[in-house]
């Protein structure tokens, strides 16, 4: 789907073909070094709570631009003020909304709560967000980075992001290239995270006080959530972490004198959403009393329900805007370049422009996907799709959705390794995201800790429309940064 034959191939590390006996070797070598170093994850197909797959991988990391990862890199702190101020705009994120809540009944639970917190006044003024900005490069503009979306809950793979650097570092020295090793930038992705959360702790001020983490019934990215609790036990060990899901929460939780969150005898100061962002985490009304619950509370939320309202597909799509981002950055120097960023995005609302967006999509929809108000892959409608999807919908139905334009990566090709894959791998044509990691502390007035912390790639078949990566078709990879201007290293 992203790709036709003229799309450019960009220059690999390494030359490839491996000779075949060479790449069993260092393939098997990399799935031993993943698993053992918690690049991994538990099987859908064999679950057992016993026992982890690895991760699927890319074996050498794939190139990415430079100048654009740095461009990512540097925008990130701009990003997390922009999201920051928009989760505090509640003109904004009503106004924006309006029309979604009407159609779509999960963002319209979310939206309730928001209301709910709001008629009350917030209990914790303070918010942290872990946030991901997903990016691609787009060939029409000479790779300049386009933003795919901003997570603003269970910003995920920051714990397994860490570790593939080094184990693709090691492919790389065994396979005798450790002269490329520095063309990798370092990724401190899982520290940037934890020390965020633990920077909200430190200002709840509760010596007893735990981290909370809300995660799913059964956890398959269980590595990527260890990872950030074994870190922040293992570098702080006064912390306590405790995991529990949305209906553990409802059977224990309860709000103490000064609306505190309680666990048993357990206060909370900081609760970490790793669940919680779909319709199937919400068995029952129950799960929805939690999360209430957890709103009007004392603790310290990532995210707080304004922040997951901000990273809403169509509050992506409202900031894309001419002269919106205006309200939320001063810095014209800074509204240019976030604006050079976003592809475009259009409202599909029962309005004049929402129609015209409507009668565009069936007129040329290879343009296009389409996107619900969802997270975590799976729910988008792509190109030629397009029109059958919006015909099933009536007009106001059509308002939970936006479209947007899509983008045209580069291809990369290398071997994408998968738990029962082919042995060897074959040489594909694949197309990478790149994630940046940032995390914003503050309240209406003030934001106290903003910085970028780390990245993220996720590498899939350029045949794929998504790459999730425990959906199937995705893998994980670190960017191998080029230059435009680079001899050909393939020589
Ligand atoms: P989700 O919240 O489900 O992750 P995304 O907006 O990230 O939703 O879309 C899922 C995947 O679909 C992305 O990871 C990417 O592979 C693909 N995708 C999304 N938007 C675009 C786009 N505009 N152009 C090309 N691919 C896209
Ligand atoms: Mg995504």
């Amino acid at each position: 789907m992203s790709s036709d034959a003229n799309t450019p191939v960009l220059r690999n590390c390494i030359r490839l073909p491996l000779a075949e006996d060479e790449l069993l070797e260092v393939t098997a070598k990399a799935k031993d070094y993943a698993i053992m170093h918690g690049a991994a994850m538990r099987s859908k197909t064999a679950f057992s709570p016993d026992s982890l797959n690895f991760a699927p991988f890319v074996l050498v990391p794939s190139s990415f631009p430079r100048k654009e990862f740095e461009k990512a890199v540097a925008l990130q702190p701009i990003i997390n003020r922009l999201m920051h101020n928009v989760a505090h705009d509640e003109e904004f994120i009503t106004t924006t909304l309006a029309e979604t809540i009407k159609v779509d009944e999960f963002t319209a639970n979310l939206f309730n709560i928001y209301r709910k917190v709001l008629a009350h006044g917030f209990t914790q003024a303070y918010s942290i967000g872990l946030l991901r900005s997903d990016y691609m490069a787009h060939v029409s503009e000479g790779c300049a980075i386009k933003q795919v979306e901003i997570n603003t809950v269970a910003s995920s793979f920051a714990g397994i992001a860490t570790q593939l650097v080094p184990q693709q570092k090691f492919v790389l020295s065994e396979l005798g290239h450790a002269d490329k090793l520095h063309n990798m930038p370092d990724n401190n992705a899982l520290a940037g995270l934890c020390n965020g959360m633990v920077k909200a702790w430190d200002i709840y001020a509760k010596p007893q006080a735990v981290i909370l983490f809300i995660i799913e019934d059964v956890s398959y990215n269980i590595c990527d959530q260890r990872f950030h609790e074994f870190y922040i036990r293992e570098t702080y060990p006064h912390i306590k972490v405790l995991r529990r899901t949305l209906t553990e929460v409802h059977r224990e939780g309860k709000l103490g004198q000064s609306k505190e969150l309680l666990l048993g005898s357990q206060e909370v100061a900081v609760i970490y959403f790793r669940a919680g962002y779909e319709p199937g985490h919400y068995h029952s009304q129950a799960e929805w009393d939690a999360r209430y619950l957890m709103e009007t509370s004392l603790a310290i939320k990532c995210p707080s329900i304004h922040y997951h309202l901000a990273g809403t597909k169509k509050v992506q799509q409202a900031l894309a805007q001419p002269a919106v981002l205006e309200r939320f950055i001063n810095d014209p120097e800074e509204i240019k370049a976030v604006g050079k960023i976003f592809t475009g995005l259009y409202s599909l609302d029962d309005n004049e422009a929402g129609n015209a967006s409507y009668e565009m999509a069936l007129r040329t929809p290879e343009r296009f996907v389409l996107k619900p108000q969802r997270e975590g892959g799976g729910n988008n409608v792509y190109g030629v799709d397009i029109p059958d999807a919006l015909k099933r919908m009536s007009r106001v139905e059509r308002s939970a959705w936006i479209l947007m334009d899509l983008i045209h990566p580069p291809l990369t090709k290398g071997y994408m390794v998968r738990p029962g894959g082919d042995m060897p791998p074959q040489i594909v044509d694949m197309v990478s995201e790149l994630g940046i990691f940032g995390v914003v502390i503050g309240d209406a007035e003030h934001i106290v800790h903003n910085y970028q912390a780390g990245h993220m790639l996720r590498t899939k078949l350029s045949t794929a429309n998504e790459g999730g990566v425990a959906a199937g078709l995705g893998a994980l990879d670190s960017p191998y940064l080029i230059d435009s201007d680079d001899e050909d290293e393939q020589k």
